[in-house]
């Protein structure tokens, strides 16, 4: 069997990855307690993307369990969750870190997902009027009974994984995520692998 791609997405920073239909994707986490946003794009025919909101939905839970899907905006079965080999728990209601999250929190020209994935695309050719929000692998959450929203930091152990199953040619953009100024990433900005198994 041939030897997965492995892909180092640097801390603090973003990839975008081409998949094939029937690829998996395994995200990694070496160092744990790493936050890595996930994003999937449809660029053949009309563009279409990975929708945190319609997979809620569809799935009916705050993020789907291991054999189960994410959709996109359009309702089209993106990506399949074929293995958890984390604690999780990983998050579906939040946006990127952008810009103006560091600025509220005096940090200006703060490296952010937002600008990672916008230039992430931006390398693949493709621009776009806004950021869909992204899959948060391993981002610690969860809401509280009293509907209090409190992210903490991120419980995965070093080499905690997730795999993925792409149900269609996709482009993924993957991000370490950038907090430095809360305990979300634990101590510090660490890197993300991404191994693609070809389907071929
Ligand atoms: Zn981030």
């Amino acid at each position: 069997m041939q030897e997965p791609a492995r892909i180092v997405v640097p801390p603090q920073s973003g990839r975008a990855i081409r998949v094939k239909r029937g690829d998996l994707i395994r995200v990694i986490d070496p160092r744990g307690q790493q936050v890595s946003d996930l994003w999937a794009f449809s660029t053949d025919g009309k563009l279409d993307w990975l929708s945190t909101s319609q997979t809620r939905d569809i799935v009916e839970r705050l993020f789907p369990k291991s054999g189960e899907h994410f959709y996109s905006a359009a309702g089209k079965i993106m990506l399949t969750l074929v293995e958890d080999a984390s604690p999780g728990p990983h998050d579906m209601l939040y946006p990127a870190c952008d810009n103006a999250l560091y600025e509220r929190a005096g940090l200006p020209n703060h490296p952010n997902c937002r600008d990672n994935l916008m230039t992430a695309l931006a390398g693949e050719g493709i621009e776009l009027p806004f950021a869909p929000d992204p899959v948060d692998l391993f981002q610690n959450s969860l809401p509280q009974p009293d509907g209090t929203l409190v992210v903490e930091a991120s419980i995965n152990p070093p080499g905690g994984y997730v795999t993925l199953r792409a149900e269609q040619d996709l482009l993924l953009v993957v991000t370490a995520c950038s907090v430095d100024h809360h305990p979300t990433n634990g101590d510090a900005c660490t890197e993300i692998e991404v191994e693609i198994s070809s389907a071929a």
